[in-house]
């Protein structure tokens, strides 16, 4: 509430200085200055939101899609035993090249199942 005060006063004192110099018609020039200010400001903030908006959603976007990321360490089969970090995705066929080799190695996802277990033994606390 106190913002709005001051901000109000401070439009109304603006507008005042500027009247101030076309004294002859103080009224218009003030009016004209007020509603000018009103507009102005509202364009601008309206425009800063809209940015602010439009920023936190590819924020938003960046975050979901490093969330989806799977990097996993995979050997080549090459005979240089190398070991390097792979961008693994579920949708798609994984593919990249072999730092060492420069050969494209294709990396398939092999989902095994097991049988759940229970431990009998819980360590008390
Ligand atoms: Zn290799």
């Amino acid at each position: 509430m106190f913002r709005i005060i001051t901000s109000i006063l401070v439009t109304f004192m603006v507008s005042c200085a500027v009247a101030a110099i076309f004294h002859n018609i103080w009224w218009q020039v003030f009016i004209l200055m007020t509603i000018g200010q009103f507009f102005v400001f509202y364009t601008v903030n309206q425009v800063y939101t809209n940015y602010l908006y439009e920023k936190i959603q590819r924020v938003n976007i960046e975050l979901l899609t490093q969330q989806q990321r799977n990097i996993a360490d995979v050997k080549c089969p090459c005979s240089e035993n190398n070991i390097q970090e792979v961008d693994m995705r579920m949708d798609k066929r994984n593919t990249y090249k072999c730092s060492k080799c420069e050969k494209d190695i294709v990396c398939n996802i092999n989902i095994d199942t097991a049988i759940e277990t229970s431990p009998i033994y819980f360590e008390s606390r």
